[in-house]
């Protein structure tokens, strides 16, 4: 039976460990999954595979498949783009760069922001790197648990609505590459690559972003999430139907950081086979 003819589901093609911004471990959060009835687990942490070992070795005695994935970071202008990317070489020599830039950008702006945050609040770089696991990409996510942890805000939700806003006074950007080059260097690395939460509050990119992206190879849309929003979402589903685009469904969970559990949002089983169909630099690991 190929890869493409099996049942895979239910997929959740979405979530993060403490290798990035979750709270569980690679090994944990496949379990979550699977106790929340999910057959296919992509680990998809910020711009880092350093999960997946870990995670392929778990898959095997919890009876569930390990699909290797990572969100990558962009930016289109001032606004943060998170491109899904599966199946690629984790040895590609470009998207190791990117990623190791991105990473490194994320350690000293997240430096920068703590010594703002400093001044006004009583809370030390310490504080943050308790927070953080040992070469973790490191986010805001990091800085708000050191902000819960000190008292200073009640969870992750309130320090981002607040000292965390890219509005506010002690907000520093990282560096990240413009979406058509991430799709491109995913693409180039054998990769598949999905826009992430790409109906949110901050609105759609704009199309000649989303044609430029098509053209660089994006292959499709995370319609299944709590953060799209309707009106935004039915644009982008009328395109995926008119190109024969490829929609997913995922959690995004990142333990007890968010509220989304595994499995709230799934994709099918034939979206599944599509990904893997396209994706040609790693396969997933079957249970
Ligand atoms: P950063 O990439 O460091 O700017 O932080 C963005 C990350 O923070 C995203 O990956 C989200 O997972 C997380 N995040 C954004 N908003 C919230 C929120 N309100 N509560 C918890 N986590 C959030
Ligand atoms: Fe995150
Ligand atoms: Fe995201
Ligand atoms: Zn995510």
């Amino acid at each position: 039976m190929s890869a493409s003819q099996r049942f895979h589901g239910p997929s959740d093609l979405h979530l993060h460990s403490v290798h990035s911004d979750g709270t569980d471990s690679a090994a944990g959060v496949l379990a979550a999954a699977q106790r929340h009835g999910v057959r296919t687990v992509a680990l998809t942490d910020h711009d880092t595979t350093a999960g997946w070992a870990e995670a392929a070795e778990a898959a095997g005695s919890l009876g569930v498949t390990f699909f290797p994935g990572m969100e990558l970071s962009a930016k289109h202008e001032w606004r943060s783009v998170h491109v899904l990317a599966y199946l690629f070489d984790p040895e590609d020599s470009m998207l190791r760069v990117l990623t190791d830039r991105i990473r490194a950008s994320r350690w000293d702006r997240a430096r920068l922001m703590a010594d703002r945050i400093a001044r006004d609040f009583d809370v030390t770089w310490d504080d943050i790197l308790a927070q953080t696991s040992d070469g973790a990409t490191v986010g805001r996510p990091h800085i708000a648990d050191a902000l819960v942890a000190r008292g200073l805000v009640t969870d992750r939700t309130q320090a981002f609505a607040d000292i965390l806003s890219p509005a506010g006074e002690y907000y520093v950007a990282l560096y990240a590459p413009d979406p058509v080059t991430a799709v491109r260097l995913i693409t180039e690395a054998g990769g598949v690559a999905i826009v992430a939460h790409p109906a949110g509050r901050a609105g759609l990119l704009p199309m000649p972003i989303i044609e430029q992206m098509l053209d660089a190879g994006l292959a499709g849309f995370e319609l299944g999430h709590r953060e799209n929003l309707p009106a935004a979402s039915g644009i982008l589903r009328r395109l995926c139907r008119s190109r024969d685009l490829i929609v997913t469904g995922s959690s995004d969970y990142h333990g007890r950081g968010k509220p989304n559990q595994p499995g709230e949002y799934t994709t099918t089983d034939d979206m599944v086979a599509r990904l893997i169909e396209r994706g040609s630099g790693t396969a997933p690991i079957y249970a």
